[in-house]
């Protein structure tokens, strides 16, 4: 072999090099790849909210040998069982045959609550030929992209008589769908001065909910009247009970694959269930494992609040749980278990260049993406993982011919995010933010690549089986 050979050699091994999947997988690998997206993109149609998804993946964990955990269960290893919190959350973990103090537990976590349009408590309100309801939106969102287009709503309402009655309306071809206005490009000369935040307010985003008036009647609001009669009619369901009821409108949209070559899927809700279909399969399918743990939680999107949120003391409970019944000490486990945080992050998006520091970003189809640190501007708000740890799944990845790449948010004054990492660091164990890079995030429909979900998918399972 000459010199410069060798040389050459030599110096592609030090310099690192991100690779895209179709450059280096095999046409078997591609299949693959294209497969799970064919399997993912039911979850996404299926899955619109965190109640929908918490029911799928029950489902999915049943079908697989799974039984559900109560508080106060025995466990024995080899077990496999589900845990469901408030219907809104789910925690999946088996059991493994090593020692739970010596070698810890292994976490993904994922959540399975994406931006949307929640109804306001008092909803109704007719004008002019309309029946709307009021919203209030959920999570961080740009108002105008979720005007003109089909919404469904999905959720639940507690009746009179204290029971819950479920809604799901839009998803079907014959069932309608509805709609939030916005003004046509004639009259917005006003309205197109304005910044991008203030094109559409909070309080315009109304949906258009009926028209058709209530002839029989002697009261005003008559195309409410007709509203309420059939929504009496069909569900049981009176104005009042709209106080007690959780109702969002998403977009009726399918997940549909993109381009020619079908590489891209566009979506509602890949943020996060583009990171929480992979973490599920890969617990499903874990072999050989020490004990892992899938938690599928809510409310990242606005800030891990409540019950059902990371912030929850139920998770560390559960954790504590397990560790009694195998007479370990829950601190000594935590401080030995590690924890992927699957969440989605920015796809460099050449359009858009100006936001992102390229070297540092996540390009689309080149692997899931690890983020040694999330938050903003100097840091703020970042779990801020451990050279260490980052070395650690480095290895692991490489040596399993994963293919990863690290990426940031976008540049470093501009803006930034958080992820449940902080709250799971919080516990005492070792996190890591990694997911697939996602284009047009928190938009009503966004664009992932088949080959980032499935790499995010081949690196959990890694993760979970070592
Ligand atoms: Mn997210
Ligand atoms: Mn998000």
């Amino acid at each position: 072999m000459d010199n410069k050979k060798l040389k050459d050699d030599l110096i592609k091994d030090l310099i690192y090099k991100k690779k895209n999947f179709f450059d280096v997988a095999s046409e078997k690998e591609i299949e693959n790849c294209f497969n799970f997206a064919e399997e993912y993109k039911e979850f996404l149609n299926a899955c619109k909210t965190e109640r929908e998804a918490c029911k799928f993946i029950v489902n999915m964990a049943k079908e697989a040998g799974f039984k559900e955990f109560k508080f106060g269960d025995k466990l024995k290893k080899g077990d496999k069982r589900y845990f469901v919190n408030r219907e809104k959350s789910v925690v999946l973990f088996k059991i493994g045959n090593t020692n739970l103090e010596e070698n810890g537990m292994r976490l993904i976590g994922a959540h399975i609550d994406s931006p949307r349009i929640d109804l306001k408590q008092n909803p109704f309100y007719e004008s002019d030929g309309f029946c709307f309801l009021k919203t209030h939106y959920y999570g961080g969102i740009k108002k105008y992209q979720w005007t003109t287009i089909p919404l469904s709503l999905h959720g639940v309402v507690i009746v009179r008589d204290g029971s819950k009655v479920e809604i799901n309306i839009g998803e079907n071809e014959d069932e309608p769908v509805f709609y939030i206005n916005d003004l046509l490009p004639h009259l917005a000369q006003n309205q197109m001065k304005k910044s991008g935040g203030e094109l559409i307010s909070g309080e315009q985003l109304n949906i258009v909910f009926g028209g058709k008036i209530f002839k029989d009647t002697s009261i005003n609001e008559k195309i409410k009247a007709n509203i309420l009669t059939i929504l009496f009619e069909k569900y049981g369901i009176r104005e009042a009970d709209f106080m007690s009821a959780e109702l969002c409108a998403v977009p009726s949209m399918k997940a549909r694959d993109v381009g020619l070559d079908r590489v891209f899927i566009a979506g509602y809700g890949h943020d996060d269930k583009s990171c929480a279909y992979p973490a599920v399969k890969a617990i499903l399918e874990a072999k050989n494992s020490d004990t892992v743990m899938a938690l599928l939680v809510d409310k990242e999107e606005i800030g891990s609040e409540g019950s059902t949120g990371m912030k929850c003391k139920v998770y560390e409970d559960l954790i504590d749980e397990i560790c009694a019944n195998f007479n370990a000490l829950p601190r000594k486990v935590r401080a030995k278990s590690k924890c992927l945080s699957a969440d989605v992050t920015s796809a460099y998006d050449p359009n858009f260049a100006e936001v992102y520091e390229k070297l540092n970003s996540a390009i689309i189809s080149h692997g899931v993406a690890v983020k040694k640190f999330t938050g903003a501007r100097g840091k703020s708000d970042a779990s801020d993982a451990s050279a260490e740890l980052v070395g650690e799944i480095k290895k692991l990845f490489d040596d399993k011919n994963i293919l990863w790449q690290t990426s940031e948010l976008g540049k470093v004054d501009i803006g930034g995010g958080g992820t449940i990492a902080k709250y799971v660091a919080g516990l005492n164990i070792d996190t890591l933010d990694l997911g697939v890079p996602v284009i047009s995030m928190h938009a009503p429909y966004e664009l992932i690549s088949k080959a980032d979900l499935y790499s995010a998918y081949q690196a959990f399972k890694t993760f979970n089986e070592n």
